[in-house]
């Protein structure tokens, strides 16, 4: 039996005032991908995410989550995000990253009061999986961007979700750490099975690590394999795009469809 779609977007637009930012966005997220979605500054990246995760409503066309309309679908412990500002915590902060990673589990069950063994065990497991345990006592603020981000995968992750949605997870990470960030995500992918959603400028990291890679300007310019995208000549990009454009390679930031 073939699996539905984790999220489908069915010819979605948006706008928020005047002007569409979400122009007839039509996407399938499989189970087990790991898709990339770039754009440059603007171009409805974090808007299409919202869409996604039912904070903004579509003014045309229809979204799915696993296979439900989004108006049916409760199952909101399925999908975990984790938001571009997550890593961002100053360090007197008065929270314990045990403390940080059990609250993904009070946003999720609302009325919980306290957190018994079973939460912590959860919490345990989640920070395992990111290989920040020994970490469980120390204050948020004291750890480094590249660490609170670990721990905010963890946070996403406590509820076991099927798909994990990130932001821009790699800003605020330091440089030499970036590469150990994305074994993180591959390993997530691979041994655990999670779908993964990325939101990145990097294209040219992103098409190392990612199965698919989705380039959006408010509409999908491209959705394909990554080794597909690898393949592209320039004059190929030229006529996917019907201009001229040349393709970035690593470590360059994607900041506008001349430069893909
Ligand atoms: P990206 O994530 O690709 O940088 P966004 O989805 O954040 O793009 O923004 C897309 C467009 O929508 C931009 O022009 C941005 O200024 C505009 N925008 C984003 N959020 C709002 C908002 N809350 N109200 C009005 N315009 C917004």
């Amino acid at each position: 039996m073939r699996l539905s779609p984790i999220v489908t977007l069915n010819d979605v637009s948006f706008k928020y005032e005047r002007e569409w930012v979400v122009k007839n966005v039509r996407l399938s997220i499989e189970p087990g991908q790991f898709l990339g979605l770039v754009g440059p500054n603007g171009s409805g990246k974090s808007t299409l995410i919202k869409l996604m995760l039912g904070l903004l409503k579509p003014d045309k066309g229809t979204i799915q989550l696993f296979g439900k309309p989004m108006k049916d679908f409760k199952d909101w412990k399925e999908i975990g995000f984790v938001s571009q500002k997550a890593n961002s915590f100053n360090s007197g902060f008065p929270a314990s990253v045990l403390e940080v990673v059990q609250s993904g589990l009070v946003s999720r069950i609302g009325t919980l009061r306290f957190f018994n063994r079973h939460h912590k065990a959860k919490a345990m497991e989640a920070l395992r999986l990111v290989e920040m345990e020994e970490f469980a006592q120390s204050t948020i603020g004291e750890l480094s961007g590249g660490q609170q981000q670990r721990v905010f995968i963890a946070r996403a992750l406590v509820s076991d979700p099927k798909l994990l949605i990130l932001d821009e997870p790699t800003v605020g990470v330091d440089k030499k750490h970036v590469a150990d960030f994305y074994e993180l995500l591959r390993k997530l992918n691979d041994e655990q099975g999670i779908t993964l959603l990325m939101v990145t400028h990097d294209i040219g990291t992103i098409t190392e690590h990612a199965t698919h890679v989705v380039c959006m300007n408010k509409s999908i310019h491209y959705h394909g394999a990554s080794e597909d995208y690898k393949e592209f000549s320039d004059e190929e990009l030229n006529s996917l795009y019907g201009h001229p454009v040349h393709k970035l390679t690593h470590n360059h930031e994607y900041d506008g469809v001349e430069h893909l």
